[in-house]
């Protein structure tokens, strides 16, 4: 019989996934649908920087499959049925994914957010933002609406080093990520980090250091990331000027599998690795096949008889 020493798991995984805390949670499948609100970024808009993040796409990190010219009613219904052709009665939650989606007055923000609140079909709404981003009113009014709905607020650390923030134009310091995480801990909103591996000088040490500094603070859930080198980023470009090294397959999943020790026994893991875009994608072409990537971390986990949070200080 096989003996899985991870208890947040109900299958061979070692780590606590989201698919496992929706199940025990509403005991049925919840997808989230990705959408676009038209929002921009002030790291695009030249308040914080011009040229944005120097990994981010001109899709503002969204899917590849969102249409700007749909309103977002249309984009969440047909998302929604989408997604239960793959799993059929499937829950949905609203993903505010593309840009940043608290970028705007509190009325802006007000006109978006409450016609999802007040939806039936929407089980709960994420919203990917920048630390930097929070106003006190903004937050004020989904820690309100968190007592109603469950609701997420995403926000992109990718690496706690100066060194490489300045080089990926983030625009903001890692102390504010710090406040933001620590301002949301105080309402029921949940929050999920994003962070990126493989970013342009980076070693495997300092990528599993990211987690531990991160894993000094408050928050929920993680999305891990290996970095995708997309078509016409400022990042792709430097490149191929001037090409720096970047994971393996093998070396990633010794790196996730490393990180996964480190982060506390109760963080949600959202993701190990993003969606393969194979029509933008520069590098790495092993990216692609998700399955794969997550398959190997689950064998190595098995191999190493390790599991998420073996040696995190808060197990
Ligand atoms: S903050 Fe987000 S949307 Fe803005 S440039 Fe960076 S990755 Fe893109």
């Amino acid at each position: 019989m096989y003996n899985n020493p991870y208890k947040n798991s109900c299958d061979n995984k070692r780590y606590y996934t989201i698919s496992y805390y929706f199940k025990k949670k509403y005991n049925q499948k919840v997808a989230k649908v990705p959408l676009n609100a038209g929002f921009t970024c002030p790291n695009r808009d030249g308040t914080k920087g011009i040229g944005g993040c120097t990994f981010c796409s001109e899709k503002g990190s969204g899917d590849s499959i969102l249409k700007f010219d749909q309103d977002l009613e249309t984009q969440y219904e047909q998302g929604l049925k989408r997604m239960r052709k793959k799993w059929p009665n499937c829950l949905g939650f609203a993903y505010f994914q593309s840009y940043t989606n608290t970028y705007a007055d509190l009325e802006t923000i007000k006109k978006i957010y409450d016609p999802f609140y007040a939806r039936e079909d929407v089980l709960g709404i994420c919203i990917a933002t920048r630390a930097d981003c929070l106003e006190e009113d903004v937050l004020e009014y989904f820690a309100n609406k968190a007592r109603e709905k469950e609701t997420w607020i995403e926000i992109g650390l990718q690496s706690v080093h100066e060194k490489t923030i300045q080089r990926l134009n983030r625009c903001h310091s890692t102390n504010e990520v710090w406040e933001a995480l620590k301002k949301i801990k105080n309402t029921q909103i949940k929050s999920c980090v994003h962070i990126i591996n493989s970013l342009p000088y980076e070693t495997k040490e300092e990528m599993i250091d990211t987690v531990k500094e991160l894993s000094k603070h408050p928050f929920d859930a993680i999305k891990i990331h290996m970095l995708h080198l997309i078509q016409n980023t400022a990042l792709a470009k430097k490149y191929k000027e001037s090409p720096f090294p970047i994971l393996s397959l093998e070396e990633y999943v010794d790196v996730v599998v490393r990180q996964l020790e480190y982060l506390p026994y109760d963080c949600i893991i959202e993701r190990l690795t993003g969606d393969g875009m194979a029509d933008d994608l520069i590098e790495p072409e092993w990216t692609i096949k998700k399955t794969i990537v997550t398959n190997e971390i689950d064998k190595k986990m098995a191999k190493e008889n390790t599991w998420q949070g073996k040696k995190s200080r808060i197990s």
